[in-house]
């Protein structure tokens, strides 16, 4: 529910300025050939310099001027969010924000550890997604690119059940010919558990990823695949603008989800504006250039004229980036921001 006396923001479609996701650093540790392929993003790639990311109070400065303009839910992502240092504190000073009712956590789950999880859970955070595209190591190390272990995922997200956090939602990229043989296997694993696995067709995110259209395992066929073998029915959405397409199955054995960004654009629900580490204001994920933040909020620029400026910048906002791809796959608008700088 929006703070008394917000009114909502709205951009050329009238889709209003509801999240806001925050990337607190451009590093990861894993190197998946679909968001940091090693090839580019190698041991002497330079990440940021830490003097460069918005500092803690800055974050929560943000997210203040957020809330008052209609933001009420916040994810955290990176890069690999766990990477940045005393995150509970940044956790506990957003959630200590009026308007702010919803915090996320989309992580690669390698540091959540039962500590970990419950320093997060303590601090205010709501909910955790958590990365994991094989239950086969071979198959998951070929895409992490640095042989980190299906094992020590699943722990993480028993970790973060002991914490309590509900739902979690375990996110699955799916790539023809590389992991479209774990769709069922993946399926089976999570059935009868509280976890809600969503499948994400194969995204043409950033510059490196080599993406082609042939390569994306669409949405009809991860759902025929699993109906074939456990009939399922759609559910209603949550919310405005989430991204999933929710569905159950009919034997009551949980949920599952798809995010088809590719051949079922979502961007007229889209109410998502980025945050990079370094403070940019990005619009959309496939934006390639974002609105410099930082320089104002280390100026003398005052709360109300930052928010003025927001404003400014999403109502001038027309992006639609997946309609316009799924129109016509060999649309490109040039170099692209890179995922792990704005996180997905
Ligand atoms: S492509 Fe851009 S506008 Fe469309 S849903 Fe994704 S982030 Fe939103």
């Amino acid at each position: 529910m929006l703070l008394k006396g917000v009114t909502p923001v709205l951009d050329e479609f009238q889709r209003p300025l509801k999240d806001l996701r925050i990337s607190v650093t451009d590093r990861c540790n894993f190197r998946c050939t679909y968001c940091m392929p090693k090839e580019v993003f190698g041991s002497n790639f330079t990440f940021l310099p830490h003097h460069e990311l918005l500092t803690f109070e800055e974050l929560t400065r943000t997210a203040r001027i957020f809330a008052k303009l209609g933001v009420t839910k916040v994810r955290v992502t990176g890069g690999e969010p766990l990477l940045r240092k005393d995150l509970p504190v940044l956790i506990q000073m957003i959630a200590s924000i009026p308007g702010i009712e919803d915090i996320a956590l989309t992580t690669n789950g390698s540091l959540l550890t039962k500590e970990y999880a419950q320093s997060l859970k303590n601090a205010g955070l709501n909910r955790v997604s958590i990365s994991l595209d094989a239950l086969n190591d071979d198959i998951f190390s070929r895409i992490n690119s640095v042989d980190f272990p299906v094992k020590r995922v699943l722990e993480a997200i028993d970790n973060a059940n002991a914490a309590g956090f509900f739902p979690i939602k375990i996110n699955m990229v799916v790539k023809r010919g590389i992991n479209e043989e774990e769709v069922l296997k993946m399926a089976e694993h999570f059935r009868h558990t509280p976890y809600i696995l969503r499948y994400i067709e194969f995204m043409d995110v950033g510059n490196n990823n080599g993406w082609q259209m042939k390569d994306v395992v669409t949405a009809n066929e991860i759902l025929q695949k699993i109906n074939a073998k456990w009939p399922i029915e759609p559910l209603a959405k949550n919310r405005d603008g989430e991204v999933a397409n929710r569905f159950r199955y009919l034997d009551g054995a949980g949920e599952i989800g798809i995010i088809a960004s590719v051949t079922q654009a979502f961007c007229m629900d889209c109410n998502r504006a980025r945050l990079s580490s370094n403070g940019k204001l990005y619009t959309c994920l496939f934006a390639h250039q974002g609105n410099d933040l930082r320089q104002l909020l280390r100026s003398e620029k005052s709360d109300l004229e930052i928010s003025e400026w927001i404003e400014q910048v999403w109502s001038g906002r027309n992006d639609r980036y997946s309609m316009l791809r799924t129109e016509n796959t060999t649309f490109s608008p040039g170099d692209k921001i890179e995922m792990h700088h704005i996180g997905g």
